[in-house]
């Protein structure tokens, strides 16, 4: 069954790799994201190729701006089947470097972000009488790792509150949690602690592909509605 999918952090990465893959299946897509500018190159791209995909600016810091992103999917499309709270940011550094300003970044765009997704799309499901919200984690939502402490905080919150969230769903919302290992995408260029950033080249030595974990999105999405896929951990092959 071909779906509606709203993808947040579809500009770069896996958000991308994910609005490919999933056009592809068939599924229809709207993009958001702070980069229109990719956006509208990718959407391009996507409807060019046959597919379905719109796109629209959005912040996921700003709860607002959230729901109205979830509400262009139904003005577009007519519905929400799927929501992937996909945009993350990972400014490492170590506490004693007292980066407050980065650490309430990871906050409000790693937790509040994804909170923010499920306020906007619960609502437009249960009304519907199901969906599905996937939440991207990370390896770091089960381990912590030196210069990640915050960052794993957050991918730690995104765990529980995916669990939480399945737990209460009543089984007509489906909550699949997607965890990467190091990945192929723009996530490590923000990182401005220069120690943390030389520490990340060797991670990414092996990184996978982008692609790798949007098939594992596309897994869980294209199950049957009685079949909750609820964690997926995909790493790097080489990694320890
Ligand atoms: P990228 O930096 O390539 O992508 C991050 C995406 O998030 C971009 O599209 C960016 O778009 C978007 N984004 C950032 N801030 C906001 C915001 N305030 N509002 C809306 N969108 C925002 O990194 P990845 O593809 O790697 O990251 C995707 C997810 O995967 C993240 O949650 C990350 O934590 C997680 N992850 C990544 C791993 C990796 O090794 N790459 C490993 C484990 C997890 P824009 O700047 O245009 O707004």
């Amino acid at each position: 069954m071909t779906k509606v999918v709203a993808i947040t952090g579809a500009s770069s990465g896996i958000g991308e790799a994910t609005a490919r893959r999933l056009a592809a299946d068939g599924h229809r897509v709207l993009l958001g994201a702070r980069r229109t500018e990719r956006l509208e190159a990718l959407s391009r791209e996507i409807n060019a190729a046959g597919g379905a995909a719109a796109y629209r600016r959005l912040d996921v810091t700003d709860a607002a701006d959230v729901r109205a992103f979830v509400a262009a999917a139904g003005e577009r499309y007519g519905r929400l089947d799927v929501m992937v709270n996909n945009a993350g940011v990972m400014p490492l550094s170590p506490l004693d470097a007292l980066a407050v300003d980065e650490w309430d970044l990871m906050i409000d765009v790693n937790v509040r972000g994804v909170l923010h997704g499920i306020a906007a799309a619960l609502p437009v499901m249960r009304a519907r009488g199901g969906g599905h919200i996937v939440n991207i984690a990370s390896v770091g939502a089960y381990e912590v790792s030196p210069t990640a402490a915050v960052y794993c905080a957050t991918k730690f919150a995104v765990r529980a509150i995916s669990e939480g969230l399945r737990q209460e769903s009543g089984g007509d919302v489906r909550v699949t949690l997607v965890s990467p290992g190091v990945t192929e995408s723009e996530l490590a260029d923000h990182i401005s602690d220069p120690a943390a950033r030389e520490a990340m080249q060797a991670y990414r030595a092996v990184a996978l592909r982008a692609s790798a974990v949007a098939d594992a999105i596309a897994y869980a999405v294209s199950q049957p509605p009685e079949v909750d896929v609820n964690e997926i951990v995909v790493r790097p092959a080489a990694s320890a």
